[in-house]
């Protein structure tokens, strides 16, 4: 029998954020260049930057664990690790307050 497990650790926030699909509604953006429309099922990397992703985030149903797509990924896109896209978006929004306050 199989389960989710859900998982914590520290990633380096701008290497997250260069290899992230971000998926909407139908699509998905790259969270590096902001190119929309990937069908994230099926690409490996970005079609405008070229970037490998390496994680997934969705924006559908916040707050709660997005099974659905955790089913859909690990038949298409198994490589791909999906993250929490609130504690994604938080830790980007520090890092960019952290450097804005740097300068
Ligand atoms: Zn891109």
């Amino acid at each position: 029998m199989s389960a989710v497990i859900r998982t914590y650790k520290y990633y380096d926030i701008n290497e997250v954020k260069a290899h992230l699909l971000i998926v909407g509604q139908l699509t998905a953006d790259c969270a590096n260049c902001k190119a929309i429309g990937i069908d994230y099922l099926a690409q490996k990397a970005c079609p405008e930057c070229k970037s490998e992703f390496k994680y997934i985030a969705t924006r559908q149903n916040e707050g709660k664990f997005p099974s659905h797509l955790l089913k859909k990924l690990q038949e298409n896109q198994p490589n791909l690790e999906l993250i929490d896209y609130s504690d994604f978006k938080l830790a980007s929004d520090r890092s960019q307050a952290h450097s804005f306050f740097k300068n």
